[in-house]
């Protein structure tokens, strides 16, 4: 038996918990535990891996006098003060390739949904209507998806265009040539290539300074008219007040959100965007699937010892 005492703040995979356990170390599952009750029962524990409930705050991390490592099983780390637990000498782990397939298959639905009017079709008939003769739709075969950020998410989400016949075109930071033509994806010249000639654009990058409003109204009036919008990405990376308008005069032709810059919307114009009748949203489920939590939970146990050099 390890004298590493884990505990874990949130729920996480069962399997995950197994796996650790096995290792030999010490693991206590705590997953409805409060602010209070953590900083109270914190002190002697190695590792704390939570998901996004528990806050992970100065005070947690002062309390936290044996702590080596804070997990966070899932991707986003804004739920923990991470310059505070390195400076303390902490270790921060999280799973960023956990969602990467959900966050690809949702993409393909969204784009699915928009180009068949699945939604509409499925509230006009469940009202009683039936409005198959306004639901003419577009197949995906043929077009061009225009990936913005050739990384994890953009790769898996290449893979099924191609598997639908569709032509891909990349941008991205760096050199992505090799990888692009093993995928079967072109590589835009620049992002004004890619946003010229795309018939669907599906966003990929993380939010930074450099990509915060991306996509904004000079970008729109660039992209071909009747456009398709799709973000799995970060709700920041659009000018969400930009996109209402080339919504609203038909630039754009629907948008699929699973994004956005306040989550849940706050802002006035937000609601309007979200309730555009050409607007598919849905409420950040990208990584919502019973197999990337579970790899979230498995992947984390496994870098967890890997830092701790348990074999
Ligand atoms: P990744 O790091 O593997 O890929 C991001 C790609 O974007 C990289 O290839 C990078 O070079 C590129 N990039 C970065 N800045 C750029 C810029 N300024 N211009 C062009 N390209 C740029 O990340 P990933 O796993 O593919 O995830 C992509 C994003 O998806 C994440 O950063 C996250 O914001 C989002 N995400 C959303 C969900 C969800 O639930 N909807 C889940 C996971 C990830």
């Amino acid at each position: 038996m390890s004298s590493i005492k884990v505990l874990i703040s949130d729920p996480i995979s069962k399997k995950a918990i197994d796996f650790l356990r096995s290792k030999g170390l010490q693991v206590d599952e705590k997953p409805d535990i409060s602010h209070e009750e953590l900083r109270q029962t914190i002190e002697p524990y190695h590792v704390l891996i939570v998901r996004s409930r528990t806050k992970v705050t100065k005070d947690i991390i002062d309390a936290g006098k044996n702590l080596k490592i804070i997990a966070r099983a899932g991707v986003g780390l804004d739920n923990i003060d991470v310059e505070y637990a390195k400076s303390k000498g902490i270790t921060i782990l999280n799973a960023p390739e956990a969602p990467t397939i959900a966050v690809a298959e949702l993409t393909m639905g969204l784009i699915l949904t928009i180009a068949r009017g699945i939604c509409l079709g499925n509230q006009a008939l469940k009202e009683g209507k039936w409005i198959k003769k306004q639901l003419v739709g577009f197949e995906l075969y043929g077009k061009t998806l225009g990936i913005v950020g050739f990384g994890r998410i953009g790769k898996e989400v290449t893979k099924r265009a191609k598997a639908f016949g569709m032509r891909v075109l990349a941008y991205s930071k760096g050199d992505i040539s090799q990888e692009a033509s093993e995928l079967g994806a072109e590589v835009a010249k620049d992002l004004t290539d890619l946003l010229r000639n795309s018939d669907i654009i599906s966003l990929h990058v993380p939010l930074t300074p450099e990509t915060y409003h991306m996509i904004s109204e000079k970008e729109f009036n660039i992209m071909k008219d009747g456009v398709v919008i799709i973000n799995t990405a970060r709700g920041a990376v659009i000018d969400g007040k930009a996109l209402l308008k080339a919504l609203n005069t038909g630039k754009v032709y629907a948008a699929g959100l699973d994004v956005y810059e306040h989550e849940p919307p706050q802002e006035d114009w937000e609601w309007e965007l979200v309730r555009h009748p050409r607007v598919i949203a849905v409420p950040h489920i990208g990584a919502q699937t019973k197999e990337a939590q579970e790899k979230a939970g498995l992947i984390i146990a496994e870098k967890i010892l890997k830092t701790l050099g348990i074999e």
